[in-house]
């Protein structure tokens, strides 16, 4: 069902290493009706990650074939897919999978940190939707990832996102040991000055993670000022 990657070998879809898959979601995507393929495997080890238990491939508990059979049953009725982690673009087959959605007729969103840059640019002209996290400022980024230079992969991934003109929405976790008010106004500016137009403000969820990290409440009204007004549209969930 797949073509040829542009540019290069197109590994194949039939091992991708699925770790779990939501048939239906009106959340991953917003304004769109999605499954989600979550994929097993990720290079970073942030402290609140919420599926801590995908970080390693062996994790993976479905195979390609459930996922082909399961969007099969909903032509017609669900708009797209959304690949999420892990950090999907940690597999080499994910091109070749969303080819394969595009060619059932369904649009493709991605979930991704950026953590691989030049893979997010490769499958750009595939992808619909972009959810990409910006965990800190750049130069912050590994007190959170705890991966040296995470910082520099991530702003190159969203200046390739950005530069694609593909649909985007970036988003921030916020555990108050991890970033201060004041990170979230740089975050903002830095987004804005950039071309980002829609970001998120996501509290801190313990269910999922490692434990790592204490449990903490933080509400909308946290959120500075000058960092909602710096962006066109702000949310907080
Ligand atoms: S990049 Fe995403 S999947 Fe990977 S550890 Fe961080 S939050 Fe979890």
């Amino acid at each position: 069902m797949s073509n040829p990657a542009a540019g290069g070998s197109d590994p194949s879809a039939a091992s991708l290493p699925i770790g779990g898959i939501t048939s239906f979601s009106t959340v991953d995507w917003p304004g769109r009706l999605v499954a989600v393929c979550f994929l097993a495997g990720c290079p970073w080890r942030c402290r609140y990650c919420q599926n801590s238990m995908l970080w390693d491939v062996s994790s993976a508990t479905s195979t390609y074939q459930d996922l082909l059979d399961l969007m099969e049953t909903r032509r017609g009725l669900l708009d797209g897919i959304v690949f999420s982690g892990g950090e999907p673009l940690a597999q080499r087959g994910l091109a070749s999978a969303m080819r394969d959605m595009r060619d059932m007729g369904f649009e493709v969103g991605l979930h991704t940190g950026g953590a691989l840059p030049d893979r997010l640019r490769d499958v750009l002209p595939l992808v619909s939707w972009v959810g990409y996290d910006v965990k800190a400022p750049w130069d912050a980024y590994p007190r959170i990832t705890g991966v040296d230079g995470s910082g520099d992969r991530a702003r190159e991934g969203l200046e390739a996102v950005l530069a694609s003109g593909v649909d985007m929405e970036a988003r921030t976790t916020w555990h108050p040991d991890l970033l201060s008010p004041d990170d979230l106004v740089s975050i903002a500016r830095t987004l804005a000055r950039m071309g980002v137009r829609s970001w998120a403000v996501q509290a801190f969820r313990e269910q999922g993670t490692d434990g790592s990290l204490p449990p903490a409440r933080v509400y909308p009204g946290d959120v500075p000022a000058e960092a909602r007004d710096a962006m066109a549209h702000y949310e907080f969930r």
